[in-house]
């Protein structure tokens, strides 16, 4: 079976780091079929819009999607992407790699966010010249479609439980719906779970991260709390993250367009090329997924490594590395 995907490198690094991770595919023996489309700062200037409609298609359309970054226009682009594969669910490990920096190594967590309402409704109003309002959507829906994944993940893993995190003493009404929805599905699937205050997870996070696991948040504490983790493993340019729909999914490293070194050849690959291990996950190939997560490892710690990690190689020198591994 030929699988599409739809690759779409973006701007600044996004250039660099997405054909590595293409060609780590392309090495695997499977019948991927690769159509590149543009989206980004670039093509806005050059033809007005940032996310041209045949882009939007081909994603809607592609088995998957293999993202870079986009610069000014990235929520112009990566909003309409998410919808154009379905997204419900973005899913965004923070795992510590063996010998790099990282402010808290022993750190292994899943993040499962929430990726379709909360803070991110798009319901905003300017009501007065004082005031300005949000409209904070949650839905039974949503959350349901977001537990039944958690119970599936943590099951499919190596996972005792997910932990929801949420501000149900304060947002009542729809924190108190997500994390009761949440909740109330694990119980009837038998899957464990337990639950922290957003604000008091931040703190007890940095202090001690392996007291977590999976942890199940709102669209919003899923995205602050994620780069808080990001913090604690020592650097952006390892980040995979995958936004996952029921038919068709979107693989992106959480990192941006990096303007200050973009064009040098010298971006960090592995946050992309782990994206794409994510991708391999989804689409059924676990044991190459595995195969890929494990290169990866085994060169960050061994080297080459590119300059944000105090090496001296180029994108291309380390991704022939992983390769070479595989
Ligand atoms: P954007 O607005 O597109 O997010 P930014 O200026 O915030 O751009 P990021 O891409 O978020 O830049 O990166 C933040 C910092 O981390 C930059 O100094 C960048 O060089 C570094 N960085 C990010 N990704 C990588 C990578 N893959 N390899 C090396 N360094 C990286
Ligand atoms: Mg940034």
């Amino acid at each position: 079976m030929t699988h599409e995907i739809a690759v779409i490198p973006g701007d600044g690094i996004g250039q660099e780091v997405t054909p590595a991770a293409v060609d780590v595919l392309e090495s695997l023996e499977i019948d991927f079929e690769f159509t590149e489309a543009d989206a980004g700062d670039a093509v806005k200037e050059a033809t007005g819009e940032a996310l041209p409609q045949e882009t939007y298609d081909l994603a809607a359309s592609a088995d998957a999607t293999l993202f870079g970054a986009a610069g000014e226009t990235a929520a112009d682009v990566i909003l309409p992407l998410r919808t154009a594969v379905d997204s419900f669910v973005n899913i965004r490990p923070a795992k510590a790699y063996p010998g790099i920096d990282a402010v808290r190594p022993e750190t292994d967590l899943v993040f499962l966010r929430e990726n379709t309402e909360g803070v991110y409704s798009g319901i905003e109003d300017r009501l007065t010249q004082d005031v300005s309002t949000l409209t904070r959507v949650v839905t039974e829906s949503a959350s349901e479609d977001l537990a039944e994944f958690a119970c599936d993940y943590v099951s499919d893993g190596d996972h005792d439980g997910f932990t929801i995190a949420h501000k149900a003493n304060v947002m009542r009404e729809t924190d108190g719906l997500f994390r009761d929805t949440v909740k109330s599905v694990a119980d009837e699937k038998g899957v464990e779970t337990d639950e922290v205050l957003m604000d008091a997870f931040a703190t007890r996070v940095c202090l001690d991260p392996e007291q977590f696991d999976v942890v199940v948040c709102p669209n919003l504490a899923g995205d602050v709390l994620s780069d808080l983790a990001a913090g604690l493993v020592g650097g952006l340019g390892l980040l995979p993250s995958a936004n996952v729909g029921p038919e068709r999914g979107l693989f992106e490293p959480v990192h941006g367009t990096a303007p200050d070194i973009a064009g040098e050849g010298v971006a960090n690959p592995a946050a992309t090329i782990v994206s794409a291990a994510m991708l391999l996950e989804y689409l059924g190939y676990d044991e190459e997924s595995d195969r890929v997560h494990e290169a990866v490892e085994d060169t960050l710690e061994n080297g080459p490594r590119t300059p944000d990690l105090g090496g001296d190689a180029s994108t291309e020198d380390v991704t022939d590395a992983i390769i070479e591994r595989l």
